[in-house]
């Protein structure tokens, strides 16, 4: 059986839309991505990942008896500088779209990505910026 032109023409145009919206779907959709922090499994701290201009590191050390900071930069975050016995937050690397996590067991933290669209509820959840961190 042989194809005619046609066929082959609204072939592609088909497999073209469905790739089109495979890409719309699932690609990365980078500036709209909110890393949110919990420890014992409360969401402490939102970070803005679509607002890093400049790269900044945050601690926190009250909420998990130990220090724990996070650098921030591109879009992204991740575990540094963190007291644990085992570095394996650290060693997860960077988290920027939604859907990636770091966790630190051994401080009971958890680092996840989102979509701002799929956050969950805000309970007090404080918001953390680069101005918050000159
Ligand atoms: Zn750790």
């Amino acid at each position: 059986m042989k194809m005619k032109k046609i066929e082959w023409i609204i072939l592609a145009a088909v497999v073209a839309v469905c790739a089109g919206l495979a890409l719309f779907f699932y690609w990365p959709r980078s500036g709209d991505t909110v890393a949110v922090v919990s420890v014992d499994g409360t969401a402490l701290y939102r970070i803005d990942l679509s607002r890093t201009a400049r790269p900044y590191t945050f601690r926190i050390e009250e909420e998990t008896g130990r220090p724990v900071s996070f650098e921030v930069a591109d879009g992204r975050v991740r575990f540094v500088e963190v007291t644990c016995p085992d570095h394996i937050c650290e060693r997860t690397g960077w988290c920027g779209a939604p859907g990636e996590r770091a966790v630190c067991m051994p401080n009971r933290t958890t680092l996840v990505c989102y979509e701002r669209g799929e956050l969950p509820p805000d309970d007090g959840v404080r918001w953390i910026t680069e101005s918050d961190h000159p």
